[in-house]
Parts: C-alpha cells; sequence; structure tokens
C-alpha cells in the first residue's frame, strides 16, 4: 500500500488527480477500521493531516467554513454556541478519543446512514465545499448523499471544508442507541428553527439508504407555528409532526433495530426535539 503525504492542500488536490483510486485519511477513527477489520485494502493512503489549510475554520457574512480538519472536539468547544445542533451531534460521536481525532468531513466521506452530524447538518441547509485541480463546487448538503456509504464526490475531489449558517434560531438533536455511549444510531433526528424566514429544518439518520431530510413535516410545522405570539404548540401539531417525519423515513429491521421501532422512535424524538426548541424560542 503507499503512503502519499502532501503538506499543501494544491498537492494533496495534485496527488487524488494523479491518483484518484487513492483513499484519504484524516482522523482515521473509519478508515483504520475498515483496514485493521480486512474490508478491503486500499492502493494507497492520501494522508490530509500535514495540510495546516485544513486546520482551519473562519466566519464570514453568518456562515461558518469548517476546514475538514477540524476535529469534534475543536467543533463543540470553539463553534458551539454558534451550531448548537451540528455541537450536540458531536458530542454524542464515539468517545472523547475519537472525538479529539475524527472530524465532520470524515463523517461525509464516509456517507453512512447512521453518521451523527448528517441530521443537524441537512436541517441547516449546509453546504460541502469539494475541491479538485479542476475547480471548486458547494454541494447543498440534500444532494451529497447518493446511496448507503455513497457521496457526491467525483474521483479527485475531496473535502475542503463544510460550510454551515449560524444558527438563527433554536436547534435540537436526539440520538437513540443501545446504550448510552460509544454507540451507533439506531435512529436519530435534528430540527432547527428558522425564525427569521418562518421556516423549519429537519434531519433523519439512519432510518434510510442516506440521512434525509421530512419536507412534509417542515412545510406542515412552518405553517402551524405561531412564530409572532409565540404561544404554546398545541398537542395535535406536535402528533402530526412526528407522523409526517416517521412517514419520511423508510427504516429497515436490522442488528441496531426493527423497522417498526425506528418509525415509532422517530415520532417521539420529534416531538421532544420540537418541544425543546419551541420552548427555548418562547423564552428569548
Ligand atoms: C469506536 C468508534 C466509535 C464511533 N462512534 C461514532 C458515532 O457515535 N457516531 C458517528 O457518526 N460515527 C462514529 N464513528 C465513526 C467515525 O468516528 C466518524 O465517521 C468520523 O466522523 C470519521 O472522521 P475521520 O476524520 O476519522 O474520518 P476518516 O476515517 O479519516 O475518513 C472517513 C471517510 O472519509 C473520507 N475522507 C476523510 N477526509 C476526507 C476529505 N477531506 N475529502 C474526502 N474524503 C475524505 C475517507 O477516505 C473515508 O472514506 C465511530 C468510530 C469508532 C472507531
Amino acid at each position: 500500500m503507499d503512503f502519499l503525504r502532501p503538506t499543501t492542500w494544491a498537492d494533496a488536490l495534485a496527488a487524488k488527480a494523479e491518483r484518484p483510486e487513492a483513499t484519504p485519511i484524516q482522523g482515521g477513527t473509519d478508515v483504520m477500521v475498515e483496514i485493521n477489520l480486512d474490508k478491503g485494502r486500499p492502493a494507497a493512503l492520501l494522508d490530509l493531516n500535514p495540510v495546516a489549510e485544513l486546520r482551519d475554520w473562519s466566519s464570514e457574512d453568518g456562515w461558518l467554513r469548517i476546514g475538514a480538519g477540524v476535529s469534534y472536539t475543536r467543533l463543540i468547544d470553539e463553534l458551539g454556541d454558534r451550531l448548537p445542533g451540528l455541537a450536540q451531534a458531536s458530542r454524542t460521536v464515539g468517545s472523547p478519543q475519537i472525538r479529539n481525532r475524527g472530524t465532520v468531513a470524515g463523517n461525509l466521506g464516509a456517507a453512512s446512514p447512521a453518521g451523527d452530524s448528517h441530521p443537524p447538518l441537512l436541517a441547516s441547509d449546509a453546504l460541502v465545499e469539494a475541491e479538485s485541480v479542476r475547480g471548486s463546487r458547494l454541494i447543498p448538503i440534500g444532494e451529497f448523499y447518493l446511496g448507503v456509504k455513497r457521496n457526491a464526490l467525483e474521483p479527485d475531489e475531496l473535502i475542503r471544508a463544510v460550510r454551515v449558517p449560524y444558527a438563527d434560531g433554536p436547534q435540537y438533536f436526539s440520538k437513540i442507541g443501545t446504550r448510552n455511549a460509544m454507540v451507533i444510531a439506531v435512529c436519530s433526528f435534528a430540527v432547527a428553527l428558522h425564525p427569521s424566514r418562518r421556516g423549519v429544518g429537519t434531519g433523519i439518520g439512519s432510518a434510510a439508504p442516506t440521512p434525509r431530510r421530512a419536507p412534509e413535516a417542515e412545510e406542515f410545522l412552518a405553517g402551524e407555528l405561531d412564530w409572532d405570539g409565540r404561544t404554546a404548540v398545541p398537542d395535535e401539531t406536535a402528533r402530526r409532526f412526528g407522523e409526517l417525519v416517521a412517514r419520511a423515513a423508510s427504516p429497515i429491521d436490522d442488528v441496531r433495530g426493527t423497522r417498526d421501532y425506528r418509525v415509532h422512535a422517530l415520532a417521539v424524538m420529534a416531538r421532544r426535539t420540537l418541544g425543546w426548541a419551541w420552548t427555548e424560542y418562547r423564552g428569548i
């Protein structure tokens, strides 16, 4: 196995153009597990850790640009106040050791339907900044996930950064696992309220071949919430929201949970996260 170790972003892009079959490695918390379990041996590893440009984040025009090398730990510590949904999800990833190494870009690269960063990225309309020697493009998060562990990157492309707008309202994430820590989601859900545009964002994890939104639920809730008066959400509205979220999923039975359990749990998580978000909104 060849080990490629560029030290600049330009060299990393050149290496990926020359060796499109090379597997990028950032934190290695997915890649190393695959190699150790002998699930295919890459012809080459492209180590992005020496590339200093990837370790930065910046902010511009209400957006955060999070470099592909920014760990979950740094995201939680440094950006948690501006991205509460993504920070909550990041806190549930693995253990402190995994969060010190693992990255949102790696979560996107792996594109597992169970990845914890996906629901909040969907709920807040994030963009994936992909780059190759041919140029750079922004992929809307809803177009990024193509199938189980498949994403929209071309073979010569790398993720440069993830762009996420500052939270413009309450954001919440909920995850069900078979225990409290170090666990892959049985299913997960994120909600983001966007009061400035009277909008609602959602993201469903681990309950379909790809992470996905629940557009009907979003539209329904946005039309029902009393944005100006901030009166309590009627039980019937919350129940219907939960139902529409559950209906947007297409889960399967697997070792972590049954289809029916996931459908039920999603409706519960949708109602709960809505309750937390609306309580926060009413208190602002
Ligand atoms: C013990 C343990 C517990 C875990 N718990 C969780 C959990 O609770 N929730 C969860 O979501 N995940 C969990 N994971 C999985 C993993 O930690 C996450 O998916 C993490 O986000 C991967 O980030 P990384 O930087 O380590 O990625 P890597 O392993 O380096 O890469 C992952 C994938 O992304 C690609 N990639 C990396 N960087 C780039 C880039 N810049 N451009 C293009 N492709 C790139 C790689 O080629 C690979 O396909 C766990 C893993 C372990 C070992």
